[in-house]
């Protein structure tokens, strides 16, 4: 798979962000509550550096070893860049990701939040937590099951304190994502967290139009992963 250009991706970040900031004002909301997390992974560090280029600051990478291998390196010229892990952790990377992380979205399970709590007494460092539902409870889906989100977003408040800051999901490929949109934006409201991260390069405005404060897009940025 060919790599899209510095000047493809700038345009793309452009049309991209009108996309958002139209789709916030037809939901009656301020464009700049809703913030693009651009979601690099499988792109080489030329494309994140391009997107640099153009303004974005915030990226998304689901593997914490490939974060690891490309983001340190851009931080000391962008002091402003801002690391969101998106994907599944397994407990014995959860150091690593608090090391280099501004925020895990991805915090669903209680031995996670044990790990994540370990790692961030170990590091002296604390990301941004996002707790992630499985909000279609799918078998093959990570994330904590709807029915238990309650009860694990009021422990994690009462260890993480504000450093737990929203809810996270994918829901499923198939039908309407509007509800589970809905479902998670209340959720959130409910737990008085205010950040909602939901939404990808299919169903962004869907999700901006039920309180979306969080949208992750890869493809409509970097173009297709190979
Ligand atoms: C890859 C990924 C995205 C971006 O998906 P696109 O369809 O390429 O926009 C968003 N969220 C998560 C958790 C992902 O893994």
């Amino acid at each position: 798979m060919t790599e899209l250009s510095a000047a493809e991706i700038a345009a793309n970040l452009a049309r991209l962000n009108a996309r958002i900031a139209a789709a916030a004002l037809r939901a009656g909301r301020r464009p700049e509550n809703v913030h693009l997390v651009a979601v690099s992974k499988t792109h080489p560090a030329a494309a994140v550096l391009a997107a640099l280029a153009a303004g974005q600051l915030a990226f998304g990478e689901n593997r914490v070893q490939e974060a690891a291998d490309k983001f340190p390196a851009l931080r000391p010229a962008h002091p402003a860049l801002r690391l969101h892990l998106i994907g599944g952790l397994q407990t014995n990377t959860a150091r690593e990701a608090v090391r280099i992380a501004d925020v895990i979205e991805s915090l669903d399970r209680p031995r996670l939040a044990d790990a994540l709590a370990e790692a961030i007494a170990r590091e002296g460092r604390s990301p941004d937590l996002l707790v992630q539902v499985n909000v279609g409870d799918e078998a093959q889906k990570s994330g904590i099951a709807p029915a238990e989100t309650d009860a694990f977003v009021t422990a994690c408040k009462a260890r993480f304190g504000a450093a737990l800051v929203g809810l996270m999901c994918i829901p499923p490929l198939q039908g309407d994502p509007a509800p589970h949109f809905a479902w998670l934006a209340d959720r959130a409201a409910r737990h008085g967290l205010k950040v909602v991260s939901m939404g990808m390069s299919a169903d962004y405005e869907t999700a901006i139009a039920h309180g979306a404060t969080h949208v992750r897009v890869g493809t409509a940025i970097f173009g297709s992963r190979g």
